[in-house]
């Protein structure tokens, strides 16, 4: 089974549609979470990725900020006004879906290939919402807080692996290289970067495969029209730096 994983979307259509064309077949879908803020489209990417296949999908610190969960205080001005925006203009169908999403999950068993289970959450096992794994000391300490073999991540808009082994102290940081399978071992802490806004230096979507019957996982990139969204942005007044951000990957 070939299963489509990517996180924060970021109300941006145009890259989610990108990254579905280019993820070919799939079975299986894993979203970790902020499908909204930042971008034009909140109830467009909700109602895309309910209808993907076997859709497991986590909640983002921005999904939750959307539902009044988190107050709008603690983002920065200008993704406060992202906030604002998107929730004057969630519809009740976006908002009973957004309400349904877990903050943690543990697939147990995904098919007869047996692969192993996983641990999805947004940030960090330990702060499933809030927590950034940017670094491998902050990884290393993440590795306590959850059982099985691997656990996927978003949060940081960056792809990167931490790979950690019983009898090294610090877990390793591994940038993957797009387009190349790479074969699990355990323990791994997965990011398969942004679709909607990376903040890597590189402004294509990003997105990960991750297929069971070779236990491989897949990081790629994809290109979509930026310059399309970014008009679709200025047309509802969404903040400056947002628009200017999503062309040069930051
Ligand atoms: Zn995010």
């Amino acid at each position: 089974m070939r299963i489509l994983v990517f996180s924060d979307i970021h109300a941006n259509l145009t890259a989610l549609e990108a990254v579905i064309a280019d993820a070919g077949d799939f079975q299986a879908t894993w979203c970790l979470g902020d499908l909204v803020g930042y971008g034009p489209d909140p109830n467009e990417c909700i109602q895309r990725v309910s209808l993907l296949p076997k859709l497991t999908c986590l909640i983002g610190n921005h999904d939750a900020a959307a539902l009044g969960r988190i107050s709008p205080d603690t983002f920065n001005s200008e993704a406060r006004q992202a906030l604002l925006w998107t929730q004057k203009n969630l519809t009740e169908a976006s908002l009973s879906f957004l309400k349904r999403l877990p903050e943690t999950m543990i697939i147990e068993k995904i098919d007869s290939d047996g692969a192993a289970p996983f641990t999805l959450v947004h940030g960090s096992p330990r702060q499933p919402i809030w927590e950034y794994l940017l670094d491998s000391y902050t990884a290393t300490r993440n590795f306590d807080y959850f059982d099985t073999p691997y656990c996927v991540v978003g949060h940081t808009h960056i792809p990167v692996i931490y790979h950690h082994t019983e009898n090294e102290r610090l877990a390793r940081l591994l940038i993957p290289k797009s387009h190349t399978p790479l074969r699990l071992t355990p323990r791994l802490i997965l990011n398969p970067g942004s679709v909607g806004q990376p903040r890597d230096r590189d402004p294509r979507a990003a997105y990960a495969i991750y297929d069971t019957a070779f236990q491989t996982w897949e990081y790629r990139r994809v290109d979509y029209d930026i310059s399309e969204v970014q008009q679709r942005m200025e047309a509802v007044t969404l903040p400056a730096r947002h628009i200017r951000r999503i062309a040069a990957g930051w």
